[in-house]
């Protein structure tokens, strides 16, 4: 108890795969050479392949803000009206965005906790035949809910509004067929699924988004699409890289390739649904139990007790850093992240020590509760059958 590793536990930044980390160190490279160029268009092939697209990828230096913010400004313009879904702290990021560039916004709005539901997609934009985009989080990290992206993209398919998908912590957490469901722009980022630190973002882009692309009006500079996308073709960004980052990203794309997008879109399942089996064995109640996603689960403090107790517990006491609800969710909610590098041991940890944390707190627990809950799941994923005592 007197040495606690520090282990990064957020959904993002994410824990780091170390092979990645390591390979930052050759950074004393020029991103104007062959060397380079060979490096960064593997990237990109690899992007889409794990994407799971032969839609355009296109990189950019920023968090996945830059990103969000880059599909708006190059694909739409001042005045054309667009419908926001939004259900938590990142929804609200898309109305701010769309303010911000003096778009028109039909907002389609759910309490935290909540999703935003096909069927309401479907009537915002028969109300509203002009909308010329619609914009949604699939996962909605602040409160660990999941949209139904599928169902919605195969609407939105058939009009003339683009899906602009913020998917930043939505890929390797949950199935997204870009092409098939009809996802005209899908946002990613490096510090959340990708395993690498934060600084790197990058989107698809559909057809459709490309024709959008052609008439938007909206002024721009250091995030342009086309540019880019014209850069990227011949290995190059378009101003000076983060060499740092796309080095790092080489070493996890081949990571991930190797173990498959689907099993890392599994294993960020199953211990989703570890933990969501191991709070109720324990009595805790989930925030989002209508559509849970597997990049967070979400949990409600005991009743009477502040979440910011057991965010602290988990620093003071075992060195690890978990995240607490973000606006209004403060106090209320904690939050364990399932995306990227984490792994059942991971979690076994994060339930037994949440067991004596909410103990220290005076919650009743029974100790090896919420564990065992873990167990049960991984055993019947891996085919482990549990020895019973004669
Ligand atoms: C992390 C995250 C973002 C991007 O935030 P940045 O701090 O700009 O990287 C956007 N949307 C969602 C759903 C996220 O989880």
């Amino acid at each position: 108890m007197h040495i606690k590793k520090t282990r990064l536990l957020t959904p993002g930044p994410t824990p780091l795969y170390p092979p990645a980390l390591h390979a930052m160190m050759a950074s004393d490279l020029h991103h104007r050479t062959q060397d380079f160029r060979n490096v960064y268009k593997a990237v990109v092939t690899d992007l889409k392949e794990v994407m799971g697209t032969s839609y355009d990828v296109v990189p950019f230096v920023a968090s996945g803000s830059g990103a969000m913010e880059a599909s708006v400004s190059n694909l739409f313009s001042q005045g054309d009206k667009v419908i926001v879904c939004t259900a938590g702290k990142f929804g609200e990021r898309w109305q701010s965005i769309a303010k911000a560039y003096g778009l028109t916004q039909v907002v389609v709005q759910k309490e935290y906790g909540q999703v935003v539901t096909p069927d309401e997609v479907e009537a915002a934009l028969k109300a509203n035949p002009d909308a010329r985009g619609v914009f949604i989080q699939a996962s909605e990290t602040s409160t660990g809910a999941m949209h139904n992206i599928e169902a919605m993209g195969k609407t939105i398919a058939k009009t003339d509004a683009i899906f602009v998908v913020d998917a930043i912590t939505g890929l390797g957490t949950m199935p997204l067929k870009i092409e098939d469901w009809g996802l005209d722009v899908v946002i990613g980022g490096s510090q959340k699924a990708f395993m690498i630190p934060p600084g790197m973002a990058f989107l698809s882009v559909s057809p459709k988004a490309w024709k959008h692309n052609e008439t938007s009006k909206l002024p721009r500079f250091y995030f342009n699409l086309k540019k880019e996308a014209a850069s990227a073709a011949a290995g190059e960004s378009s101003w000076t890289p983060n060499t740092s980052l796309i080095l790092a990203l080489a070493e996890a794309l081949k990571y991930i390739k190797g173990i498959g997008m689907d099993k890392l879109v599994e294993n960020a399942q199953l211990l989703a649904k570890a933990t969501r089996h191991s709070a109720t064995a324990l009595g805790l109640e989930l925030f989002a139990p209508s559509r849970p996603g597997s990049s967070i689960t979400s949990i409600k403090a005991p009743a009477g007790m502040d979440s910011g107790k057991i965010v602290k517990g988990f620093k003071e006491r075992f060195g690890m850093i978990i995240a607490n609800g973000q606006g209004t969710m403060q106090g209320q909610i904690f939050r364990i992240a399932h995306l990227g590098y984490f792994d059942f041991a991971d979690l076994f940890a994060v339930i037994g020590s949440l067991e004596v944390i909410l103990s220290a707190n005076g919650y009743p627990v029974e100790f090896g509760k919420g564990v065992t809950a873990v167990q049960q799941v991984y055993a019947e994923a891996a085919g482990v059958n549990q020895a019973v005592k004669a």
